[in-house]
C-alpha cells in the first residue's frame, strides 16, 4: 500500500512544467523566484524537460541588472495522452497535448449491464480509431488514463466492484487496455481525475473540493495542485454519505446514502414510479430521464419540480458537511449530469454554503462549474499518465536527442 499522503508531494519537474503551462514565456530566475526553489533545482528540471524535448529555449529578455536571461517556452505538441472516462451510462475519450489541451475527442460506448469481455475490446477500438484518425503518429501517444469509478485499485489498476456484472470484480482493466492497445495504461478515480482535469481547462484554484455527478455521485480534493488520495484513492466517496441514517440501505453497506436520493439514477429511479413515467415517456437511460424531469421541472411541472428540489437539497447539504469538514475555500462542480442544469445547482450549493458553513465569518467559499462539464474526467485521467511519466525514476537522464 502506499504511503498515507505520500501522493501529496509535487515532484519539481511536474510543478516547474505547471507554471510553465501558466505563462508564455518565463526565465529559470523567475521560476525559482515563482516555485521558492533553487537555482541549482531549478537549472537541473528545466534540463530534464530540455532533454525531454518539452521545453525550449526562445530567446533572452534583459534582467533589471541588464543581464540577459534565457527565456523557456512549453512545446504542447511535444507529448500527447490518451483519456478515457466511463461507466454505465457515459463514456467519452480526449487526446490531451503537453499544455491540456484536448485535440481529439469522441464518445464511447457505454458499460450498460456489460461484462468486460465485451466492453473492453471495444473500448481499445474506440481509442485506436481516435488515435488513426487525428494527425498524430501512434508513437506520439505516451499511455492511457482511465478515469473510472470505484471502490478501485489504483496503483495495480483493478476494479474492486462487482458492478454492473461479478465479472469486473478484480478484473485487471488497466493491464487489459493495455494489452488491447499496447500503450501503458493508468487508472483514477474519475472525481479525482475530474479536478486534475479541472486544473486544466479552466481557472480552477490551487485548493478545492469536488463533486462529481455523472449517473451517481462523488467526490475529490486537489490541496496545493496535486490530488489527495487518502490511503488507497478511495476517499471522498460523497455519493455515500449517509443523509438519512433511517433511510433505505445502499448497496456499500450504508444507510440512506445521498446517492440514493440526489444522484440522476436515483431522480431517474424515482420519477419511473410516478404519472411523470408516462407524461414526460420516461425511457431507461437514467441520464436522459434526469435531462427531461429537469426540464419539464425548470417548465413549472411541480411533480417534477419536487424530485430535482429534493436533489439539489440532498446535495447541497452533503457539499455543506465536505466544506466543514475540509475548510476549502473553493468548490468545483463537473460531470456529464450538471451539463444542463449546472447553474441550479451551483446557486443552491453557493446559497448553502453562503448561509450555513462553519468558517463562512473568516472567508466565503466561492462555487463554480468546471470549465468542461462532460470532459473535466478524461482530461485528468490523461494528465495522470503525464505525471506518471514524470515521476518515473531517472527522468530525463537520457542523453539529449541530437538536433
Ligand atoms: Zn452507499
Amino acid at each position: 500500500m502506499r504511503a498515507f499522503g505520500s501522493d501529496t508531494r509535487l515532484p519539481t519537474v511536474a510543478m516547474v512544467l505547471d507554471l510553465l503551462r501558466e505563462r508564455t514565456q518565463v526565465s529559470r530566475i523567475e521560476l525559482a523566484q515563482a516555485t521558492g526553489l533553487t537555482r541549482a533545482t531549478m537549472t537541473n528540471a528545466v534540463r530534464k524537460l530540455i532533454d525531454l524535448g518539452f521545453v525550449h529555449e526562445v530567446g533572452t529578455a534583459r534582467s533589471q541588472r541588464g543581464t540577459p536571461r534565457r527565456l523557456l517556452e512549453l512545446q504542447p505538441d511535444a507529448c500527447h495522452m490518451v483519456g478515457l472516462q466511463f461507466d454505465r451510462f457515459r463514456g467519452v475519450a480526449v487526446i490531451v497535448d503537453l499544455a491540456g489541451g484536448i485535440v481529439a475527442r469522441r464518445e464511447l460506448p457505454v458499460l450498460g449491464e456489460r461484462g468486460p469481455d465485451e466492453v473492453v475490446p471495444e473500448l481499445a477500438a474506440a481509442v485506436c480509431e481516435m488515435i488513426g484518425a487525428s494527425a498524430l503518429a501512434r508513437e506520439a501517444i505516451r499511455g492511457i488514463g482511465i478515469a473510472t469509478y470505484g471502490p478501485q485499485d489504483r496503483d495495480a489498476g483493478v476494479l474492486l466492484t462487482p458492478q454492473p456484472t461479478p465479472e469486473w470484480q478484480g478484473y485487471p482493466l488497466a493491464s487489459a487496455v493495455a494489452e488491447a492497445t499496447g500503450l501503458p495504461v493508468a487508472i483514477e478515480n474519475d472525481a479525482t481525475a475530474a479536478g486534475i482535469g479541472a486544473q486544466h481547462l479552466g481557472a480552477a484554484p490551487s485548493n478545492f473540493a469536488v463533486v462529481y455527478m455523472s449517473g451517481g455521485i462523488g467526490g475529490g480534493l486537489i490541496i496545493d495542485g496535486h490530488p489527495y488520495r487518502g490511503a488507497t484513492s478511495n476517499g471522498l466517496e460523497l455519493g455515500h454519505i449517509s443523509v438519512d441514517p433511517a433511510g433505505a440501505a445502499c448497496g456499500c453497506g450504508n444507510r440512506g446514502c445521498l446517492d440514493n436520493v440526489a444522484s440522476p439514477v436515483a431522480v431517474a429511479h424515482l420519477a419511473s414510479r410516478t404519472p411523470l413515467a408516462a407524461r414526460l415517456g420516461l425511457g431507461t437511460d437514467p441520464l436522459e430521464a434526469f435531462g427531461l424531469v429537469g426540464r419539464a421541472a425548470a417548465d413549472g411541472d411541480a411533480e417534477a419540480a419536487e424530485l430535482i428540489d429534493a436533489s439539489v437539497l440532498n446535495l447541497t447539504a452533503a457539499a455543506v458537511t465536505l466544506v466543514n469538514l475540509l475548510d476549502v475555500g473553493s468548490v468545483v462542480l463537473a460531470g456529464s449530469a450538471f451539463t444542463e442544469f449546472g447553474d441550479r445547482y451551483r446557486d443552491a450549493v453557493q446559497d448553502a454554503l453562503d448561509r450555513s458553513v462553519f468558517m463562512r465569518h473568516v472567508h466565503s467559499v466561492n462555487v463554480e462549474l468546471a470549465g468542461d462539464l462532460a470532459h473535466a474526467a478524461a482530461v485528468g485521467a490523461a494528465m495522470v499518465v503525464l505525471r506518471n511519466l514524470l515521476e518515473e525514476p531517472g527522468l530525463g537522464d537520457r542523453p539529449a536527442p541530437k538536433r
